[in-house]
């Protein structure tokens, strides 16, 4: 458990980062980051932009957009694609890892596993098919909703 905490981005340096690409941390930037890094792990362009909005009124979509494309070019997040082509950006592991989707509550989980694997990818080059890249996402029911939809059965 211990060992999987310290593998979390959550204290990359943006000012770092940005400064040896040569960018500046402008106020939004830095206020994209400190939601994204503060909020839930897997966060849609949507979702920051609601919580921009009490700073930056009117602030819009694609100023987002092209921030976290930005952060995601340097490394700093990493994006995903779920089952209906949403994009969501993850915070979590810097390192590629699988997910679990709750379909009851929607949430989304991290999963030490990798989101596709070297045979995987031999597989798919057997069958004449380049991978860029893959994600790997498991739906099921998770620990909590499981716990309500069993109270629920038993009263
Ligand atoms: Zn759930
Ligand atoms: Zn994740």
């Amino acid at each position: 458990m211990q060992a999987q905490e310290e593998e979390r981005v959550i204290h990359t340096n943006l000012d770092e980062v940005l400064h040896d690409r040569g960018l500046r941390t402008t106020p939004q930037r830095k206020l994209i980051y400190r939601i994204i890094t503060a909020t839930a792990q897997h966060v849609s362009a949507q979702q920051i932009q609601q919580e921009l909005e009490d700073v930056f009124p009117g602030i819009s979509l694609p100023t987002v957009y092209s921030t976290l494309e930005l952060f995601t070019q340097l490394g700093v997040i990493h994006k995903m694609a779920i089952n209906d082509g949403e994009m969501l950006y993850d915070t979590g592991w810097s390192h590629p890892h699988a997910h679990m989707k709750c379909r009851q509550c929607g949430r989304i989980f991290d999963l030490d596993i990798p989101p596709v694997t070297q045979k995987d990818i031999q597989s798919a080059a057997k069958a004449g098919f380049n991978v860029d890249s893959g994600d790997l996402l498991l739906h099921g029911l998770c620990k909590e909703c499981a716990a309500k939809e069993s109270q629920k059965a038993g009263a």
